[in-house]
């Protein structure tokens, strides 16, 4: 799929150590792809900050090609105003509206460099050769052929690319790539050109074992597994883009996730063998992280009857509109024969499901719906858990010492999860932070970011 291969699995967590920034000991030269996060961005001032940090690598030696996204707040104005125009916007014409705001960055941020002397050009997703499906608002991305960007390297440029965008191979129309896409922009590059690793720069220091918002005593990560970021990124941890993850895994990208408004290393997202080729994590718990997520509702469909098919014909009405159904759980229903059968979803789409699950009412044959807004997420991920038998109970057990009642559970081979009343998601948090030796001695992490 890609021209340039990237390099194989012989990746070693020595980029900790060589690349230490301009003010670390000696580095050795590697092929860099940065991503600067809207948060990073926000301003003149920040712009031309990030301008001069871009080029303390480059006076390092290293190559760099950067993505980029747009300033602050810029996305969400922009669909604001694109709403305040149209109810309901056009999907071609609000990809084209969206996308200028990381056009906008990547300009900016080529004359800023230009200014402090270092040769750079800026590039929209297409112009790098970033090839989606048509899928306006949620394009995957199908291909790149970076060549023009190489190009501008090899010149000796700092190539600047608008994040979370590109163009699509059939229609040629410019797509986005959801919310938060940039990472995904700016790891699928550093595989496409061979990049040594991708790192990701925002305003936190990296990935925490719980949100410090909640857990004043959670603790960075120094590294931590593709599969347990996935976990961790799919349960609510919002410092990474889910899918850019999942493009680290399969293409065996490693990523750093720092702070643009810090020297200090961050959070090394690498494969599981890289880990336990290094020793493992020494202090490695069984657990590593906790994540949370308020953000999806609980649908009860009740009284389904108790046959061969319902199910089937239940989850097809959502799956027809797209729905993303999460934790499923079926229970026996005060009817003779019937069950209940509750499902979470985002908060966003339950309205939808509810519409189409009581469009096929008669046909499912269920007596009513129950929707539940007021629940929430909690997740224990680790891959610990494989060789440790008893976690389950444990975090039942701290969660039932924390007083905190069980809705829903569901579980993969390194993460358990529970749904519990929106009101003692924290409580869950914390217990469960505790229960598995998570919290640090000491409350030193000065934290204000939101992971952008
Ligand atoms: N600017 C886009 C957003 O706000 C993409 C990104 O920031 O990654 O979703
Ligand atoms: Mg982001």
């Amino acid at each position: 799929m890609r021209e340039v291969k990237s390099p194989a699995n012989d990746v070693s967590l020595d980029f900790s150590l060589t690349h230490k920034g301009h003010k670390g000991e000696a580095s050795q030269l590697s092929r860099i792809v940065q991503k600067f996060g809207g948060s990073s961005v926000a301003d003149a001032e920040s712009i031309k900050r990030v301008a001069r940090r871009i080029a303390d690598t480059r006076a390092d030696g290293h190559e760099v090609m950067i993505v980029i996204s747009a300033m602050g707040d810029t996305t969400d104005e922009l669909l604001e105003l694109a709403h305040r125009v149209s109810p309901k916007p056009n999907a071609r014409e609000l990809d084209m509206l969206l996308t200028t705001g990381e056009r906008q960055s990547a300009a900016l941020l080529a004359m800023a460099l230009t200014d402090l002397g270092v040769a750079a050009s800026s590039y929209t997703g297409s112009q790098a050769g970033v090839i989606t499906t048509n899928q306006h608002g949620d394009a995957r991305i199908l291909d790149i052929t970076p060549q023009r960007v190489i190009d501008a390297m090899s010149e000796g440029d700092v190539a600047i690319v608008a994040g979370f965008q590109g163009v699509a191979r059939e229609t040629k129309d410019i797509t986005t790539l959801g919310r938060g896409a940039s990472d995904t922009t700016a790891v699928a590059l550093a595989a496409a050109i061979g990049a040594d690793f991708c790192e990701i720069y925002t305003d936190v220091d990296g990935i925490f074992t719980a949100d410090p918002r909640v857990v004043p005593a959670a603790r960075q990560i120094p590294r931590i597994s593709y599969e347990e970021m996935l976990e961790l990124a799919a349960s609510g941890a919002k410092v990474l883009h889910l899918r850019c993850v999942e493009y680290a895994r399969a293409e065996t990208v490693p990523i750093h996730v720092r702070s643009s408004f810090s020297y200090k290393p961050g959070t090394w997202v690498v494969d599981q063998s890289v880990i336990e080729a290094e020793g493992g994590n020494m202090e490695q718990a069984v657990i590593s992280g906790v994540a949370h997520d308020t953000s999806e509702a609980k649908v009860t469909v009740v009284g389904v009857p108790d046959q061969i098919g319902r199910a089937a014909k239940l989850f097809r009405v959502i799956a027809a509109k797209n729905i993303n159904v999460d934790m499923i759980v079926q229970n026996i229903s005060v009817g003779e024969g019937r069950t209940d059968i509750s499902f979470t979803a985002p908060m966003g789409e339950r309205e939808r499901a509810v519409d189409a699950l009581n469009l096929a009412k008669a046909e499912i044959g269920f007596e009513n719906i129950v929707v539940n807004d007021a629940v929430g997420k909690v997740s224990i991920v680790g891959v610990g858990m494989r060789s440790h038998p008893g976690v389950t109970a444990s975090f039942f057990d701290a969660l039932a010492e924390a007083g905190v009642n069980i809705d829903m559970i569901s579980t993969s081979e390194i993460r358990i999860s529970v749904v519990v009343a929106v009101d003692d998601v924290k409580a869950a948090v914390r217990a469960a932070h505790t229960a598995f030796g998570l919290d640090a001695e000491d409350v030193a992490v000065v934290y204000a970011g939101t992971g952008r």
